[in-house]
């Protein structure tokens, strides 16, 4: 039973190897779904932290940058307004490029003058507080007619300075700082220019250049460079982005001379800063669009970068950062690893709970199968019993039943202190019957004789077949005359009546014996023997009769003789 059981519950190979795959790829699928859902918010978190660390940065920048820049434009605007300035820039008003003619001429004569050369000093004295690399004037010619480096041996004096971009604006009367290559040095810097006026003549200006190199504090931190107002990176953490210019930016529009003079270079590279949109969903699918386009990339960064800048400050520099999100290779690890945790943990359950229910079904099927069993066994019992009880044929008590019956008959009988008879019926030459008209005609006699018991006896009487064509018949709380009385009928129905089935030149008799319970200590087998010598007797009489013998072995008197 458990075999056809758990046929009934195995499906293919091929089923359960799909169902398997399915429930494994949907579990991956809601895996998935969910640790998307849990590095989502991880994301928001770190790009929350590192935005606001990203601005600070910027912002720490922008200010140190510009509270520099203030200072440096301080000093030459001060000195600006000093009369030792003023007064030397109003008598050296008249050098100018063709006045003496020569470059080393003019720095001869203007270092010869005294007025001139004691301001050579000064601005040498104030240049080594200031913290400028160089500190000079130019007349209103654009003559260089003093400078800090005036001892030096390649010194700015007498040079004609009008090429100098950030001199343009000065010589019209406007502070201006400007970010430049020198021309004479080759070294980038920060050049500040403050106009010199005297009686109210605009008569020059004070300039002062501060090097790129004193001001490197201001990119410190990875990632930070700083543009120019024409958008070329003068200063980079990564020095290898300096001299790069910012994509799209104004150098590209200026005119070659232009470049030249300011940077003394003609070309300039475009600083590959690009979305890094593309790459960052392409590593990371999960990731809203949205949030991606906030990233950039660099060469030779190892994670997209947030990006900020704050332009505007002085001297049109702008500050950048350019931040690679340090959260980003284990918010990459942790979606995977996620993803497997969660993935191993629903397969798990989902295995668990299959196995439960199957376990499930099948303790049920079991359970109903077996309670199947037992109604099917109870039943066959039932029919056992009452096969065991009956005879199958006539349906009579069978011979075993009647004989317990006898017995139990007898006792209550003897308890109660009524009478009991008991008789045995033969139909007559049966085997004619048989021979003449077949055997289930014969059996169709069978049934009609103790349809006609059933009918012409009352329900607590017994009818059993003691075998073949030989029945017994208990008659309880019946006095022998009243029992020959009883068998006489039953006789005369048997073969008064029609038996179906049986045809009607078949003449069905019956012979009957009967005696009754002797007043004490009688036993079955007396008494079915007294009623089987009644029954010789009645067959010996000719047969189609009945017989009887009292308990002590006597014929009984023939009081119904007269109606035989
Ligand atoms: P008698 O008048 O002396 O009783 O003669 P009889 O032919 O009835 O008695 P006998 O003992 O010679 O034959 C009994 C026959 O009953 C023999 C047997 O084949 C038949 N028989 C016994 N059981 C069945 C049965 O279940 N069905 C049928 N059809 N015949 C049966
Ligand atoms: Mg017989
Ligand atoms: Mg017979």
């Amino acid at each position: 039973m458990n075999r056809r059981l758990l046929r009934q519950a195995a499906v293919s190979p091929a089923v359960t190897v799909a169902v398997v795959v399915a429930v494994a790829l949907v579990c991956w699928l809601v895996a998935g779904w969910l640790a998307e859902r849990m590095v989502r918010q991880e994301l928001d978190t770190a790009l929350g932290v590192q935005r606001q660390m990203t601005r600070s940065v910027v912002d720490n920048m922008a200010e140190v940058i510009a509270s520099d820049l203030s200072m440096s434009r301080a000093i030459p605007a001060t000195m600006a307004e000093t009369a030792v300035v003023q007064q030397a820039l109003a008598e050296a008003g008249h050098y100018a490029a063709s006045h003496p003619s020569t470059e080393l001429a003019r720095r001869e004569a203007l270092q010869s003058a005294p007025t001139l050369a004691a301001v050579d000093g000064f601005l040498h004295d104030a240049q080594g507080f200031s913290g400028f690399d160089a500190i000079w004037l130019v007349n209103n010619n654009g003559i260089c007619i003093a400078s800090s480096n005036a001892m030096e041996k390649i010194s700015y004096v007498g040079i004609d300075m009008r090429s100098r971009n950030y001199l343009s604006d000065t010589l019209l009367g406007a502070f201006s700082e400007t970010y430049g290559v020198g021309t004479s040095s080759g070294e980038p810097g920060i050049f500040v220019a403050a106009p010199v006026y005297n009686d109210g003549l605009l008569v020059g200006a004070v300039l002062a250049k501060v090097s790129i190199a004193r001001l490197r504090h201001w990119v410190t931190h990875p990632g930070t460079f700083v543009s120019d107002s024409n958008g070329v990176v003068v200063m980079a953490h990564d020095s290898k982005l300096e001299g790069l210019a910012m994509p799209g930016s104004h150098v590209e529009e200026m005119n070659a001379v232009d470049r030249v003079n300011t940077y003394l270079r003609e070309r300039f590279a475009e600083l590959p800063l690009h979305s890094a949109a593309h790459a960052a969903t392409r590593e990371a699918p999960w990731m809203p669009a949205s949030e991606a386009q906030a990233f950039v990339e660099l060469p030779g960064l190892r994670a997209p970068a947030l990006y900020e800048h704050r332009g505007g400050l002085n001297s049109g520099l702008t500050a950048h950062l350019v931040d690679p999100l340090n959260a980003w290779p284990e918010l990459l690890a942790n979606q995977r690893r996620d993803r497997l945790l969660i993935f191993l943990t629903l397969t798990g359950s989902t295995a668990l709970a299959a196995v439960i229910s199957i376990s499930w079904v099948r303790e049920r099927r079991l359970h109903r199968a077996s309670r199947d069993l037992a109604e099917q066994l109870q039943a066959a019992n039932s029919l056992l019993a009452a096969e065991a009880r009956h005879d199958a044929l006539t349906g009579a008590l069978s011979r075993r039943y009647f004989l317990n019956l006898l017995r139990r008959e007898i006792d209550a009988a003897y308890a109660s202190g009524r009478p009991l008879c008991m008789a045995i019926a033969d139909l007559d030459h049966f085997k004619q019957i048989n021979d003449r008209f077949g055997h289930p005609a014969g059996d169709r006699a069978l049934q009609h004789f103790v349809e006609t018991c059933r009918a012409e006896l009352r329900s607590d009487d017994a009818v059993g077949r003691l075998g073949g064509e030989e029945f017994g018949i208990l008659l309880p709380a019946t006095s022998l005359a009243t029992g020959q009385e009883v068998i006489e009928r039953l006789r005369r129905e048997v073969k008064a009546s029609v038996c179906a089935g049986l045809p009607s030149e078949a003449y069905l008799s019956v012979s009957i014996g009967i005696t009754e319970l002797a007043a004490s200590q009688d036993q079955p087998e007396r008494l079915m023997s007294r009623a089987d010598l009644a029954l010789y007797m009645a067959k010996a009489g000719g047969r189609d009769r009945c017989e009887a013998m009292a308990s002590d072995g006597a014929a009984p008197p023939r009081t119904t003789a007269a109606t035989w």
